[in-house]
């Protein structure tokens, strides 16, 4: 691939830290004041977004992870899903805001909103950095968007491919 736009942010860091203090504060506001939330992060690409959306909030909030695998061939999601790690605390009447990296088929955020809902949670929301809304299969809810893109594959902030670039604090498009 060209080396040059790997070095071409599509959101630079700049832009990401100021959707996500956006994002943050649409969350909040949708609560009632000091209503604590429970943010479940889909590792590992949802990390860094947790990180700087975690520390957006002005309330009580506490974080657990699962891991799923999609079954990718290359770069694309077979639509396959399976629970590698869940999460470590019940769910039962808390806020929990799944909070994932990107929405592409919609297939691995369905899974987890059926599988969360089963938990008797008080409310469920999904919180996604990147949404693709041109590769949608299914009809998902994605209640937060940070940014709408094109069917393009992107890497950085979290996102790899083949485990390199997750630490790129911009996010660009690998082709
Ligand atoms: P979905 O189930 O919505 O098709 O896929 C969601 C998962 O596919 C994401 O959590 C992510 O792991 C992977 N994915 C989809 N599009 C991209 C992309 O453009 N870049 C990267 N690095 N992963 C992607």
């Amino acid at each position: 691939m060209p080396e040059g736009a790997l070095h071409t942010p599509l959101f630079t860091a700049d832009q990401i830290r100021t959707r996500i203090r956006a994002m943050a504060r649409d969350i909040e506001r949708d609560y009632p004041p000091q209503e604590p939330l429970h943010l479940v992060a889909v590792l590992k690409g949802a990390f860094m977004f947790l990180s700087d959306l975690s520390r957006a909030m002005t309330r009580p909030v506490t974080l657990d992870f699962m891991a799923v695998s999609s079954y990718a061939n290359g770069t694309r999601s077979s639509g396959e899903v399976r629970v590698i790690k869940d999460v470590d605390t019940s769910l039962h009447d808390r806020n929990v805001i799944i909070i994932e990296d990107i929405v592409d088929t919609g297939l691995t955020l369905a899974y987890l909103r059926d599988i969360l809902r089963a938990r008797s949670p008080k409310s469920l929301r999904a919180a996604c950095l990147l949404s693709k809304p041109s590769r949608r299969l299914v009809d998902v809810v994605v209640d937060y968007i940070g940014f709408e893109i094109e069917d393009r594959f992107v890497v950085g902030y979290g996102l790899d491919h083949g485990e390199q670039f997750r630490h790129l604090p911009y996010i660009a498009v690998y082709e």
